[in-house]
Order: C-alpha cells, then sequence, then structure tokens
C-alpha cells in the first residue's frame, strides 16, 4: 500500500470511532443519511487520487457547491461587478442568515445561502434550464466526470425551502436579486442537489489548488485569478460562523455542506475532500474537521506557516573559473595571474522574492571591488516570477554600472523571463555576440560563457563596455 492511501486509512480508523454532532432533518430527505458513512480522499497536484474509507458513496453536494459556482459566475462577470453583486465579508452568522447589507440588499458573501442565491443568479443563461445545465457542466469540469442529480433530495428541499425563497424575495425587494426569486431558488436547490463522493470532492478541490487546471483531466476549467478569489473567499466565510477558528486550527480555505461534505484545499498542493453526515453546531462534518484538524497538524499545512526552502539557491560562488577551452601556455599562465577577475555564481530551482534576494546578495559578496566578469549560472533554474525577473534584472544593472561585464548562462524560456524588461531582445545566444542586452551578455551553456570572459581578458579587453547610451534598465 502506498504511504499516502497508508496514512489515510489509519486516520480514517482513528476518527470513524468519533461520535456526536447531528444529521441534518430541515430537508426531510437529508436525515435519511447513514451517520456511520464516513470517507477521506486526497487529489494531489499531479492529479494523482488516493482514498479510505466510503469515498465513492454518493452524497447531495449542497453548499459545497458554492465556492465552485461562484467560481462560474465570477468568470462571467468580472471581479469588481462580482464584488458588486455580492460582497466578501464573514458573516459570522448561521448559513441561513439574513444577512444582507443595510441600504442595499447586497448579501455579505457567497458561502451563505443568500450569497450563494445571488451567485446563482447571477450566472449568465437565456433561461432557468439553460443556467442549471452551466452550473451542472461546470461542476462536472470541476470534478472531471459527468455529475447527476438527486431527484429525490431536490424535491424533498424544493417542498420545504421557503427560508431560502424568502431570503430570495428579501434580496428581490432590496434590489439586489433582478431575477425571479422562485425560480431562482430552485434553480439554486438544482445546484444543491447534483450528487458527488468524496473522491469528486477530492477533484474539485485539487482543481482550485491547481489554480484552476483540473489535474485529472488536464482541462482549464477557471482562470487562475479566478481561483484564487475563490480561495480567499473560502478561507474566511467558508465554514458558516465557525470560519475564523477554524483558519486558526486548521488554516486552509474549505467548504463544508449540511449533507456532511467538506472540502479543503492546499493551494499548490492537494484537494481534500470529506463525508460524514453528523454535523456539529455550526453546521460543519464533525468528522470531517476532526479529519482535517489532524491532517493539517500532522503535515504542518496551515497556510501561516511561512515556506520551508527545501534546496539551496546558490550552488557555488567563486574566484577563478574555466572553461574547457584549449588554451596555449601562455594564456593559462596569464588567466591565472588574472584567477580573481572572473567569478562565478550558480543558481538552481525556482527564483522568487526570497531565492531571488539570496542570490543578489551571493553575488554581492562574490564581486571583487575592481571590476571584473561575472558568469551568472542560472542553467538550472527552472523557473522565475516576473517580479523577480524585474528584480534581478535591477540588482544586475547596479553591478554592471559598477564597471562588471554580466554574463548569464541560461536556458532559452528562461531567458526570455528575465528579459522581459528589455527591448524585446531575448535570444540565449551562444554565438558570443555581447550586444544583446544593455547590461548583460547570455549564452546556452556555463562554459561558453566562461569562455567569452576568457577571450575578453586575454584579448585584453577592459571588463566594463562603453557607458550604455540610455545608463542601462
Ligand atoms: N441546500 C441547502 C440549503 O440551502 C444547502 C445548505 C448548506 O449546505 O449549507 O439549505
Amino acid at each position: 500500500m502506498d504511504p499516502v492511501t497508508k496514512a489515510l486509512d489509519e486516520l480514517h480508523r482513528r476518527i470513524s470511532g468519533l461520535r456526536g454532532g447531528e444529521v441534518a432533518s430541515y430537508i426531510p430527505k437529508l436525515a435519511q443519511a447513514d451517520p456511520e458513512d464516513f470517507g477521506i480522499a486526497i487529489t494531489s497536484m499531479g492529479g494523482r487520487r488516493y482514498q479510505a474509507g466510503k469515498a465513492d458513496t454518493e452524497f447531495t453536494i449542497q453548499s459545497v457547491s458554492k465556492p465552485f459556482v461562484y467560481a462560474l459566475a465570477l468568470t462571467d462577470l468580472g471581479p469588481d461587478e462580482m464584488l458588486r453583486r455580492v460582497g466578501a465579508e464573514p458573516s459570522g452568522e448561521a448559513f441561513n442568515a439574513i444577512s444582507l447589507e443595510p441600504g442595499t440588499g447586497r448579501p455579505a458573501n457567497p458561502m451563505v445561502n443568500a450569497g450563494a442565491i445571488a451567485t446563482t443568479a447571477l450566472v449568465s443563461a437565456a433561461d432557468t434550464e439553460a443556467r442549471s445545465a452551466r452550473i451542472l457542466d461546470c461542476l462536472s469540469a470541476f470534478a472531471g466526470r459527468r455529475l447527476g442529480y438527486d431527484e429525490e433530495v431536490y424535491a424533498s428541499e424544493a417542498a420545504t425551502g421557503d427560508r431560502n425563497r424568502a431570503l430570495a424575495y428579501l434580496m428581490r425587494s432590496a434590489g439586489s436579486l433582478s431575477d425571479d426569486p422562485y425560480a431562482v431558488t430552485a434553480t439554486y436547490f438544482r445546484q444543491c442537489s447534483v450528487l458527488v463522493t468524496a473522491a469528486d470532492l477530492a477533484v474539485m478541490a485539487a482543481t482550485l489548488a491547481n489554480g484552476g487546471r483540473n489535474p485529472v483531466t488536464g482541462e482549464r476549467v477557471v482562470e487562475r485569478s479566478v481561483a484564487v478569489r475563490t480561495l480567499a473567499v473560502m478561507a474566511t466565510c467558508g465554514m458558516y460562523d465557525g470560519a475564523g477558528e477554524w483558519l486558526l486550527n486548521v488554516g486552509l480555505p474549505a467548504k463544508s455542506g449540511v449533507s456532511g461534505g467538506l472540502i479543503a484545499v492546499g493551494p499548490g498542493r492537494f484537494g481534500v475532500a470529506v463525508y460524514s453526515p453528523p454535523l456539529d453546531p455550526a453546521g460543519n462534518s464533525v468528522r470531517g474537521v476532526a479529519a482535517l484538524t489532524a491532517m493539517s497538524e500532522r503535515l504542518a499545512l496551515h497556510l501561516m506557516h511561512a515556506p520551508v526552502h527545501l534546496t539551496a539557491t546558490v550552488t557555488d560562488t567563486g574566484h577563478g573559473a574555466r572553461s574547457s577551452r584549449a588554451r596555449s601556455p601562455e594564456q593559462t599562465a596569464l588567466l591565472n595571474r588574472s584567477s580573481r577577475r572572473i567569478i562565478a555564481v550558480g543558481a538552481q530551482g525556482e527564483l522568487e522574492f526570497t531565492e531571488t534576494e539570496q542570490l543578489l546578495g551571493a553575488v554581492e559578496g562574490a564581486v571583487p571591488a575592481s571590476p571584473g566578469w561575472l558568469v551568472l549560472d542560472l542553467m538550472a533554474v527552472t523557473g522565475i516570477r516576473p517580479g523577480s525577473a524585474a528584480m534581478l534584472a535591477a540588482g544586475l544593472a547596479d553591478i554592471a554600472r559598477r564597471g562588471h561585464r554580466i554574463v548569464v548562462a541560461a536556458q532559452e524560456p528562461f531567458l526570455a523571463a528575465a528579459d522581459g524588461h528589455s527591448d524585446g531582445h531575448s535570444d540565449g545566444h551562444s554565438d558570443g555576440d555581447p550586444d544583446g542586452h544593455p547590461d548583460w551578455h547570455a549564452f546556452g551553456s556555463r562554459d561558453d560563457a566562461v569562455a567569452w570572459c576568457e577571450d575578453q581578458l586575454l584579448a585584453g579587453e577592459p571588463p566594463a563596455g562603453p557607458p550604455a547610451a540610455e545608463g542601462g534598465s
């Protein structure tokens, strides 16, 4: 058994004995759920799926649909209009509270019923049926399989859902809902009656964790910016009036529903889902909260944990970098004598702020006081954030201004990214043409970069070129 499944199994075993909580009964059909049903599932960013217990048991998605429908409406409306129509403040109240902004009637957030109903109404569609179809398509794309409805739960909620209708009528009278309240709540009840399993929910959560691309099917379901905003709303409003404590103890964006489903998202890491119907007084699955709390503690998943830097960014700093070129004895002697003039600094991995700051610190520490050649070996750098690319370029420009020649060895895509601030000249030319960039020259290998510096030194060129006409970057 693989270690992830083993850990899930162990967690499942430990928590299945937990009693307490009540199965929701205000939707009569939900009261028939088996309180013993308990499943856990995880989907990784590589699209691998793990599960324990009853992770293939179907149940209605209920409120766990809310973040996904929010993502759909957000895609339709854009962030400004979406926020104008539905707020993003935790209400601190129960899921079915009348949490409307005084004056405007704008619902507090899309995770409580009022906001969710308003959000459902904002999904663009010609009519009610088309809207339900779009919502089902969207939930299915997140899950990576065709989902269907539980008609009995739908009928049961439609027969008893007057409080939700009342919320819709209230919003209509306050001006925050323009559609027919009866029809909109019917669409909302349909959305809540979509059948899923814990395994489905884990894939849906993983799609948000993966920036909107389903890691199992590869389909881009929503834009990254939409996934980010959805996760932000889940983090502050996803757990009913238990949202604050949840963020404190578990520290992950999450959403729970009255049928006992619960999802949590480790951004860039995984999606996890639990199904267990008994709910605590805040309306969250008792075993779901226990499982996620234990998992978060054990694996240090809390979002506020500072990211751990597992690999060193700077791999080497040193004088006397030498190429493999054949040199005459005189040339070799000259290069040996000048070993302090060509230095090389190597880096690896992803360059974000912390790594770039480390790299520039290492470069500062390595460059000699008198002008020389700096070879920045970024061959093992796998990526750079746009802000970090600009920061690196600015740091190098500063060193170039002090009279050093900078020679970068990097992979082609990296050069294109790092050079984005310049005149669009982004080729990592390996032909030794040094005139591509105002602040540095680029080569496709460390050896070529060092050889170019040696050639310059042997030819008696001064390290610094003529002052750049426009004064660097
Ligand atoms: N359909 C349910 C309702 O609106 C969903 C509530 C929930 O899961 O929080 O009452």
